[in-house]
C-alpha cells in the first residue's frame, strides 16, 4: 500500500524545499522526492558554486591593484583544485545541513526519481506515493546546441566540475552565465573568448548595462565576437577547434563552454497520467497562484517558466504552502519588480522595467536620470572600473519604476532600493534621503 502525505514536493531544490518546509510548520505531513543532491541547482550547481568562484575572482582583481595602494605582495599563482575542494566541502556541508533540517521538521526525504501515477499518486523506484497536493518543482538543466561536436564541450554543471583552471576557453552564450562564466576564468587567469550570435550581450537588460559591461570585459582582457554563430567543434590532438558558421576557424582551444539557456526538467514526469499537459517549451503552466489545471498539482520555481531565480522559486512556495494550509486565500507571489543580480566583474544590479520598455509602455511620461563615474576605489588605479546608474521615472510625481546599477558594490545596493520601489517611491522621496558618503550608492539619492 502506498504511504499517504498532505503534500509531496518533487524536487529537493530551492523550490520543494521551501513549499514542504513551511508546510511541515503548519503540523503538515510532508515528503521531498530527489534523484540528486539536495539543494538542487542553486546549492550544487547554481549561486552558490558560482558565488564562490566570484568571490575567489574578486580577490584575483584586488591583487591586481594590490600595488597601487602601496602593498608589495609577491604573487605566486593561483590553486585552481584547492579553492574547487573548499567549495565542494562548503556544499557538502549544507547538503548535509538539509537531510538533518529534513530530519528534524519530520519531512520524509524519498531518494529517486518520480513519476505520476495519477494526479494524486507517484512511483519513486518500486514504491508508491500519495498526497493530497503535490507540487511539481523539479527545476531544469543545461542545453548544449544541437552542431556537430556539441559534446565535445561542456556546459554550467561541467564548468563546477573542472578540476584544474583551463588555458584557453571559448564561452558561447549571452546571458547571466555566459558573462559570469567569463568574468570569473578571466580574473582567475584563462584566456577567455565570449561568443554572441547577435550584437551585444545581456539583451533583455536595460541597454547602459550590456553596454557598459561589455566595454569592462574588452578592458579587462576578454575577447568578445558579436554576431558569430558557433557551427560545430572538432577535437584533434586534445585541443578544440571552434567553427563559427561564416567559415572562420579557431584552433588551439582547451574548453569550450555552453552557456546558451535551461530546459525545463518536465519530459520524463509521465505528466499525461496526471491529466497535465507543458507548453512547447516543456515549462509546467500555472496560474498566479501557483494551481496547474488539474487540482491538487502545482508547480514552482524554474518549471514553471518564470524568472528562473532561487528567491522566487522560495517566494512562491512558501506563499503557496501559507495559501494551501494557512488559511490565507489569496496569497501569492508579486512576480512584478523582482530585483535580480548579475555577478559579473563588477556586478550588475538591476530591478523593474528597462528605458525600451518604460518607453514603450509610458511614451513621453517617461523621465529617465543617468550618471557614470569611476568610483574613488579605482581612482587612481591601473585597473579602471565603471559605475553605471539610471533611474527610470513615469508621470509627474516621477514615480520610480526602474532602477539599474553596474558597478562595484551594485550586488548589495539594489536590495534596499528594490523594497523603495516595491512600496511606490518617487524620485523626490529619493532625493529627500540623505545621502551616505563617500560611497557609490549616494549617486541613487543625489541624481540631477
Ligand atoms: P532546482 O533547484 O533545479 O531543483 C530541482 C530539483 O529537482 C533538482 O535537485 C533535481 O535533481 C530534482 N528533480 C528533477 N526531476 C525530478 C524527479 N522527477 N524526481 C525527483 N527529483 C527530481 N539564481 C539566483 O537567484 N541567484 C544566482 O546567483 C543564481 N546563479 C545561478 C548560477 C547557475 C550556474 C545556474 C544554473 C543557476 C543559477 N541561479 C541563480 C538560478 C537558480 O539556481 C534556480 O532558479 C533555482 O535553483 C530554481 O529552483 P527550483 O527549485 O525551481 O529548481
Ligand atoms: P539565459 O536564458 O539567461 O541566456 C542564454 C542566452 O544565450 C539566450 O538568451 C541567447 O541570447 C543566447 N543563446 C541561445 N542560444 C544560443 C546559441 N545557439 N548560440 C549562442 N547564443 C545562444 O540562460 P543562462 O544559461 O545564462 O541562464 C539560465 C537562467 O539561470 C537565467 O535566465 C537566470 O534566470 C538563471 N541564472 C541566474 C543567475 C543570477 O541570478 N545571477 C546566474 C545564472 C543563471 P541572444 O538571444 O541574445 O543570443
Amino acid at each position: 500500500m502506498s504511504k499517504h502525505y498532505d503534500l509531496i514536493a518533487i524536487g529537493g531544490g530551492s523550490g520543494g524545499l521551501s513549499v514542504a518546509e513551511r508546510a511541515a510548520r503548519y503540523q503538515k505531513r510532508c515528503a521531498v522526492v530527489e534523484v540528486g543532491e539536495l539543494g538542487g541547482t542553486c546549492v550544487n550547481v547554481g549561486c552558490v558554486p558560482k558565488k564562490v568562484m566570484w568571490y575567489g575572482a574578486e580577490i584575483a582583481h584586488c591583487l591586481e591593484m594590490a600595488g597601487d595602494y602601496g602593498f608589495s605582495i609577491e604573487h605566486n599563482g593561483f590553486d585552481w583544485g584547492k579553492l574547487v575542494k573548499k567549495r565542494e566541502d562548503y556544499i557538502s556541508g549544507i547538503n548535509s545541513w538539509y537531510h538533518s533540517y529534513l530530519a528534524d521538521s519530520e519531512i520524509d526525504e524519498i531518494r529517486g526519481y518520480a513519476r505520476f501515477v495519477d494526479a494524486h499518486t507517484l512511483e519513486v523506484g518500486d514504491e508508491t506515493y500519495s498526497a493530497d497536493h503535490i507540487v511539481i518543482a523539479t527545476g531544469g538543466r543545461p542545453v548544449t546546441p544541437d552542431v556537430p561536436g556539441a559534446d565535445l564541450g561542456i556546459d554550467s554543471d561541467g564548468f563546477f566540475a573542472l578540476q584544474q583552471r583551463p588555458g584557453r576557453v571559448a564561452v558561447v552564450g549571452a546571458g547571466y552565465i555566459a558573462v559570469e562564466v567569463a568574468g570569473v576564468l578571466n580574473a582567475l587567469g584563462s584566456e577567455v573568448s565570449l561568443y554572441l550570435r547577435k550584437q551585444q550581450f545581456l539583451r533583455p537588460f536595460d541597454a547602459m548595462l550590456g553596454e557598459g559591461l561589455m566595454e569592462q570585459m574588452i578592458e579587462d582582457g576578454i575577447s568578445i565576437f558579436p554576431n558569430t554563430l558557433v557551427g560545430s567543434i572538432e577535437k584533434d590532438d586534445g585541443k578544440i577547434t571552434l567553427v563559427c558558421d561564416k567559415g572562420s576557424r579557431t584552433p588551439g582551444i582547451d574548453q569550450v563552454i555552453w552557456a546558451i539557456g535551461r530546459t525545463p526538467n518536465s519530459d520524463d514526469l509521465n505528466l499525461e497520467a496526471a491529466g497535465l499537459a507543458t507548453d512547447k517549451h516543456g515549462f509546467v503552466q500555472t496560474d498566479a497562484l501557483q494551481n496547474t489545471p488539474v487540482e491538487g498539482i502545482y508547480a514552482v520555481g524554474d518549471i514553471t517558466g518564470r524568472e528562473q531565480l532561487t528567491p522566487v522559486a522560495i517566494a512562491a512556495a512558501r506563499r503557496l504552502a501559507d495559501r494551501l494550509f494557512n488559511n490565507q486565500p489569496e496569497r501569492r507571489l508579486d512576480y512584478e519588480n523582482i530585483p535580480s543580480v548579475i555577478f559579473s566583474h563588477p556586478p550588475i544590479g538591476t530591478v523593474g522595467l528597462t528605458e525600451t520598455e518604460a518607453r514603450e509602455l509610458h511614451g513621453d511620461a517617461v523621465k529617465i536620470y543617468q550618471t557614470r563615474f569611476t568610483s574613488m576605489q579605482y581612482a587612481f588605479t591601473k585597473r579602471r572600473v565603471h559605475t553605471a546608474m539610471k533611474l527610470v521615472t513615469v508621470g509627474a510625481k516621477e514615480k520610480v519604476i526602474g532602477c539599474h546599477i553596474l558597478g562595484p558594490g551594485a550586488d548589495e545596493m539594489l536590495q534596499g532600493f528594490a523594497v523603495a520601489i516595491r512600496m511606490g517611491a518617487c524620485k523626490q522621496d529619493l532625493d529627500d534621503t540623505v545621502a551616505i558618503h563617500p560611497t557609490s550608492a549616494e549617486e541613487l539619492v543625489t541624481m540631477r
